[in-house]
């Protein structure tokens, strides 16, 4: 069996085990493939393998395999940070955008999400770690952020996502995602009717999975390690 989809099947293990561990339904964990650094090919091998939802961070590099694998039924996600002049293309190639964290980004995004395809489905990116190098909205300020974005036209208020701390604590991992489950409890509270939680990597996914992630984001334990790894 070839290799990623190897790395699949074992990936597909880990979710279900942590889902049961949880005693949460296996299906309502989806696994996102971040791809991003890795070639076209790649992709194809995944989704031969029955993976169709792909996360990439760069835009140019994302838009060339969206054109490369025009010919399969994927789903393209957003993950990495935004540029405010590169709204549009985010736009109209994706499905989700995980990494909204200025509602100057959303309203650009409503305005050049297409009529003709559906709602841009939203996560905001929240800074749970405190770090002043990530992207995010602070915690606070994400109530006011999310109430502002719910009314944009032709977006989708999904939910939130976090990247954290990197620990190999798990109690630490699990504090840490239980923050943004709190957040998206209490915005739940308040009416939005969230049903997105996007936390979990290749390295705290069963964590994420115990503090509720309904989405959890994995690259290098599908793909490999990337060469020159850029963090955001
Ligand atoms: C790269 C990246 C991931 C995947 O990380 P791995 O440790 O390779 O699983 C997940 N989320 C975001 C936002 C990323 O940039």
């Amino acid at each position: 069996m070839a290799i990623i989809e190897k790395s699949l099947q074992a990936i597909r293990e880990r979710i279900t085990h942590a889902a049961l561990n949880s005693g949460r339904m296996v299906a309502s964990v989806r696994l996102l493939a971040v791809s991003k650094t890795w070639p076209s090919q790649a992709l194809r091998e995944a989704y031969a393998a029955g993976q169709a939802a792909f996360g990439e961070s760069y835009l140019q590099e994302a838009l060339e395999k969206v054109a490369a694998l025009a010919d399969l039924p994927l789903e393209w996600h957003f993950i990495g940070p935004i540029q405010s002049n590169k709204t549009r293309p985010i736009a109209e190639n994706f499905a989700w955008v995980h990494s909204v964290d200025r509602l100057k980004i959303a309203e650009r995004l409503a305005q050049a999400r297409p009529e003709t395809l559906p709602p841009l489905n939203i996560c905001l990116q929240v800074n749970i770690s405190g770090e002043d190098s990530k992207s995010g909205v602070a915690p606070e300020e994400a109530k006011i952020l999310a109430h502002s974005i719910v009314g944009l036209p032709h977006l989708k208020l999904r939910g939130l996502m976090a990247i954290p701390r990197p620990t190999a604590d798990i109690a630490e991992q699990r504090a840490q995602f239980r923050v943004l489950r709190k957040l998206f409890d209490q915005l739940n509270a308040e009416g939005l009717g969230l049903d997105t939680l996007s936390m979990g990597m290749s390295d705290d996914m069963e964590a994420a999975i115990l503090e509720g992630a309904t989405i959890v984001r994995v690259g290098s334990a599908i793909f490999g390690k990337r060469e020159n790894p850029i963090s955001n």
